[in-house]
C-alpha cells in the first residue's frame, strides 16, 4: 500500500470513528463518506519537440450542497487517491465552517518547477478546457482554488479559459477562487488560511482549563512556535502569529532542512534570506538541525505543520514533543499517529478546522462575483459619516474636541479587506466553539478532530433531511 493510499484509508478510519459517536442511519453515513463523481483524465501537451501526456484529475466527493468546492494541486506526487482525500477533507471542512458547498479537489501529476512558464500555462488551460468538457466547473457546479503548487496565476488562467468558451455567462468570474484581485479576487485571499490558523489556535488557547491540562497559561501570547513548509499556508501562519499574537518562532523547517533559535526566528527576514540564497540554511543567529524532520521534534508550545500529508507518522509520533500540534496542511497527523499524540497529551486541532479560513474566504470571495460588487462599496461612506456625526454631537455636548488623527481612526467606515477578516475571524471563533461543545457535551469522544468530525456529521445529516433525502 502506497502512503496515499493510507491518507484515504486514514481519512475513512477517522469518518468510522467519528461515526461511531452518532446515530445516524447506516446507508446516509456510507452515502456522505463515498466520493460521489471521480473525472480521470489524460490528455496531451506540447512540451519543446515532444507530446507529454498529463495524468490529471478532479473529484467531486460530496454533491449535498453545490457548487462543490476545493483547491488544484499540482505535484509530482498526485494520484486518484490522494486526490479522493483531498476531496472527501473539503466536504468536512466546508460543513465545520458552515460554507455551504460539498466538497471537491483536483490535482494534477506534475512537478511546476520543471516546466516554463508558458508550458504551465498551456497545462492548466487544458486541464479547464477538460473540466469544462464534462461539465466539471462552474460558479454553480464546481468552483476550484489555489492548493500546493497553484496560486492565483494558475486561477487567472483558469478563469481566461472558462470565460473564452463560456461568454456572456453572467457569473463566469464565480467559477474559481483565489484569482488576482485585478481579475475579481478579494483581498485577503492570499493570507487567508494562514491567519485562519492563528484565529483558530488563539481561540483554542484561551480557553484556562484546556491549557491548563497541557500545562500552559492561557493566551497564545509568548508561547513558541515551530513551523513547517514556508509556503503560503506556513510563511502567513508564522507572519501572523509573530506580528499580531507576539508568537515566537523558534524553530522552522523547509525541503532543504531545518534550523532552531531559542530567542526566535524573524520570519519577514527569514524569507527574504531564503529567497536571496535559497535556503533557510545559515540564516544568522539559528542553529542548523540535522535534517528536515527534526524541527517536529523539538520541544514547542505549538507545532505547525504546513506542508505535505502524512508527516506525523508512527514513526515519529513519539516523538513529538510539542504541545499543541495546528494542522494548516491537510493531513498532516496519520490517523494512527494522531491517536498517539492524544494518548501522550497532546492536543491536535484538526486540519478540517484550523486550515478552513482559505475556503472560508473562498466562499466570501464567491459571494462579491455573484454579487457583482466588492464588500463595502454601499456602507462604507454611510457608516463614516454616521460616525463622524455621531462625534460631532458629543463633541458638542462635552464642548471638548478630538484630534484629527483619532478623527480619522474613529469615523473609518469597513472596506473590503476589514470586512473580510473580521468575517473570517469570526467564523474560526464560532466554528471552534461548535466543536469544543460537541468534545464536551459526548463525554466518550478522545480527541478534537472526532468531535470536528461528528459536528460536520450532523450539519451534513440535516442537508441530507432538508433536501427530503434519509428522512
Ligand atoms: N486548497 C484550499 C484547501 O485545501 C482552499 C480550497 C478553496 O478555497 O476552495 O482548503
Amino acid at each position: 500500500m502506497s502512503s496515499h493510499d493510507s491518507f484515504f484509508k486514514s481519512v475513512e478510519r477517522n469518518f468510522d470513528k467519528a461515526a461511531s459517536h452518532t446515530d445516524l442511519h447506516k446507508g446516509l453515513l456510507e452515502q456522505i463518506k463515498v466520493c460521489n463523481a471521480i473525472y480521470s483524465m489524460r490528455f496531451p501537451v506540447k512540451i519543446g519537440n515532444e507530446y507529454q501526456v498529463i495524468e490529471a484529475y478532479r473529484v467531486q466527493h460530496s454533491h449535498h450542497r453545490l457548487p462543490t468546492k476545493g483547491g488544484i494541486r499540482y505535484s509530482d506526487n498526485v494520484n486518484q487517491e490522494e486526490v479522493m482525500a483531498l476531496a472527501a477533507l473539503m466536504t468536512y471542512k466546508c460543513a465545520i465552517v458552515d460554507v455551504p458547498f460539498g466538497g471537491a479537489k483536483g490535482g494534477v501529476k506534475i512537478n511546476p518547477k520543471n516546466y516554463t512558464e508558458n508550458q504551465l500555462e498551456r497545462i492548466t488551460r487544458r486541464y479547464t478546457t477538460e473540466l469544462i468538457r464534462k461539465n466539471f466547473i462552474g460558479p454553480g457546479i464546481d468552483v476550484p482554488a489555489p492548493d500546493y503548487g497553484t496560486g492565483q496565476r494558475e486561477m487567472a488562467w483558469i478563469l481566461d479559459t472558462y470565460q473564452t468558451f463560456k461568454h456572456g455567462e453572467l457569473d463566469a468570474v464565480a467559477c474559481v477562487t483565489g484569482k488576482p484581485v485585478s481579475q475579481n479576487g478579494i483581498k485577503g485571499r492570499t493570507e487567508a488560511t494562514g491567519r485562519g490558523v492563528f484565529y483558530g489556535v488563539r481561540e483554542a488557547m484561551s480557553f484556562k482549563d484546556d491549557m491548563k491540562k497541557l500545562g500552559l497559561t492561557p493566551g497564545i501570547e509568548g508561547k513558541t512556535m515551530v513551523v513547517q513548509g514556508l509556503g503560503n499556508v506556513g510563511s502567513h501562519t508564522a507572519l501572523i502569529s509573530q506580528q499580531e499574537g507576539d508568537v515566537k518562532i523558534i524553530g522552522v523547517a523547509e525541503y532543504e532542512g531545518s534550523i532552531y533559535s531559542e530567542n526566535g526566528i524573524d520570519v519577514e527576514k527569514l524569507m527574504a534570506f531564503r529567497k536571496e540564497t535559497g535556503s533557510i540554511i545559515g540564516f544568522p543567529g539559528t542553529k542548523t538541525l540535522k535534517d528536515n524532520m527534526a524541527a517536529l521534534e523539538l520541544e514547542c508550545d505549538i507545532l505547525v505543520p504546513a506542508a505535505l500529508e502524512n508527516q506525523i507518522t508512527m514513526e515519529n509520533a513519539h516523538k513529538i514533543k510539542a504541545k499543541i500540534v495546528a494542522e494548516a496542511a491537510n493531513g498532516p497527523t496519520t490517523s494512527e499517529a494522531a491517536d498517539v499524540l492524544t494518548k501522550n497529551g497532546i492536543m491536535v486541532i484538526p486540519d478540517m478546522y484550523i486550515n478552513a479560513g482559505g475556503v472560508t474566504v473562498s466562499y466570501f470571495e464567491w459571494l462579491k462575483n455573484l454579487s457583482h460588487m466588492r464588500f463595502g462599496r454601499m456602507e462604507k461612506r454611510f457608516n463614516s459619516n454616521t460616525y463622524d456625526n455621531l462625534l460631532k454631537t458629543i463633541e458638542k455636548l462635552t464642548g471638548k474636541t478630538v484630534g484629527d488623527k483619532e478623527r480619522m481612526v474613529l469615523t473609518r467606515g469597513a472596506e473590503e479587506i476589514d470586512l473580510v477578516r473580521s468575517g473570517l475571524e469570526e467564523t474560526m471563533v464560532t466554528s471552534y466553539h461548535q466543536i469544543r461543545e460537541t468534545f464536551q457535551r459526548k463525554r466518550k469522544i478522545e480527541d478534537l478532530r472526532t468531535a470536528a468530525f461528528v459536528t460536520a456529521l450532523q450539519k451534513i445529516s440535516s442537508d441530507y433531511e432538508n433536501l427530503g433525502v434519509f428522512p
